[in-house]
């Protein structure tokens, strides 16, 4: 009969005592341990289940001939992303060198034992400036399992909300369940600006919330093995059935807008102390209003409350500009799925040529600056305007041109603005 035992006995497989295991069940004579069980599991699904095999099955092997170099993945970036040219180079580089590294690891061969350590970004800049953008355009051209995580919504485990490593059951799920192409994916984390703690000295008070949860990433962004929930079909396993994922060669990229910093950033540079700003000051900060986020070194982060550790994780630094009128204007247009070329191409179904004069493109970038949202308030403007012609279009099915000018856009925006929500 089988059972679960109550005494302190050993797997008959492994050979583990039953409290160094989660569940040890017991047969007449056996007992196997829960990981063990998974073992055999495995070892069966390999023999009769050949598409498991196919999930399970380890990624291309990398090679150097096969890797992008920064100067073809910055060339891909281009086609998706406008202006940041700074920002893009730097991720290229941190790209390459991630994927190298990992490639130096797999080579047993090297006689150089030259330890590489990770190149994980941390990407500031303006709320809809392109950072989540240059990340998921990555991972898409990569073809590597990208996730997604707000730190915001993310708590230590114990308390109420998101753990840490369901951003790692994240992964997993879009890996298609395959652990060695999750353990090589990217994890995006976004408002980590928001974890910062709020005094700069750790000692005055712990500040539970943010700092408790940066301690938490910081653990899964140096390389940890975590126990991962497995997701299926989108909902946690009751029982809770854990992977071991080991995060070592994930690339984690983080993200904030981290408001403010550019004034940490100007007074340590300027050398300003708080207070009395002189007219040459004065004059001197505007000049550098651009570019002075290029400066931004892992002082003026540790100042805005970022642990020393995890800034520590975070080695490659790059800034991103608020985007200007021309930036905006071009990314109306000019990108691969620039927003006019979609709505181009879908009433194209419907035999309709669609056209935006100058004067409204103008005007749709003047409104989207008024948002203060960068480039993410293009789309709420672009779809109200669309909205009555998207509707009207399929009712005549006969060839013609639709042209959208200054007064159409200026019309519809001050008949019906965009909801400031939809901006968000
Ligand atoms: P954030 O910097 O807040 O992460 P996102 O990258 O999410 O901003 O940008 C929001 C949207 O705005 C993107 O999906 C994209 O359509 C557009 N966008 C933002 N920045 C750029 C850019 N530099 N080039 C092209 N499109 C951009």
């Amino acid at each position: 009969m089988v059972g679960f035992s109550n005494s302190l006995q050993t797997c008959s497989f492994c050979g583990r005592r039953q409290d160094q295991v989660r569940k040890l069940i017991s047969g007449p004579g056996v007992n196997i341990c829960n990981e063990c069980i998974v073992l055999c599991k495995n070892i069966l699904d390999e023999e009769f289940n050949p598409a498991q095999q196919k999930k399970d099955a380890a990624p291309a092997e990398l090679s150097l001939a096969a890797l992008q170099t920064p100067a073809e993945i910055n060339k891909n970036l281009d086609k998706y992303i406008i202006g940041q040219s700074r920002a893009k180079k730097i991720v290229s580089v941190a790209i390459y060198n991630h994927y190298k590294r990992l490639l130096a690891n797999q080579d047993k061969n090297d006689a150089d034992q030259t330890e590489l350590s990770k190149s994980n970004i941390l990407l500031v800049g303006p709320t809809g400036s392109g950072k989540t953008l240059i990340a998921q355009t990555v991972a898409r051209f990569l073809d590597v399992p990208f996730a997604i995580a707000d730190a915001t919504t993310l708590t230590e485990a114990g308390y109420v909300g998101e753990d840490v490593e369901n951003v790692l059951a994240r992964l997993l799920q879009v890996a298609g369940g395959n652990l060695k192409k999750a353990e090589m994916g990217i994890v995006f984390i976004d408002e980590i600006d928001k974890l910062a703690r709020k005094s700069e000295n750790p000692s005055i008070t712990r500040d539970v919330s943010g700092e408790g949860v940066q301690q938490a990433l910081l653990k899964m962004i140096e390389g940890t093995v975590a126990n991962v929930p497995q997701n299926n079909g989108g909902r946690k396993h009751p029982q809770g059935d854990f992977l071991q994922l080991n995060t070592t060669n994930i690339l984690f990229i983080c993200s904030g807008s981290f408001a403010g910093i550019d004034e940490l950033v100007s007074r340590r540079v300027n050398k300003r102390t708080i207070g009395f700003e002189t007219a040459e000051q004065k004059k001197q900060k505007a000049e550098q209003k651009d570019t002075i986020m290029e400066e931004v070194l892992p002082e003026d982060l540790l100042k805005y409350g970022i642990i020393p550790e995890l800034i520590g994780r975070l080695p490659v630094i790059a800034a991103l500009n608020e985007l200007d009128r021309s930036a905006l204007l071009a990314i109306l247009t000019k990108p691969q799925n620039a927003l006019i070329k979609q709505y181009q191409k879908l009433l194209r179904y419907d035999n309709v040529d669609l056209r935006f004069t100058d004067g409204a493109l103008d005007e749709i970038v003047e409104i989207a600056l008024k948002r203060k949202a960068g480039a993410r308030a293009l789309r709420s403007v672009v779809e109200n305007i669309m909205l009555d012609i998207m509707y009207s279009a399929p009712e005549h099915k006969d060839q013609r041109e639709i042209v959208v000018d200054k007064d159409k856009v200026l019309e519809v925006h001050t008949r019906r603005p965009a909801a400031q929500s939809e901006v968000a």
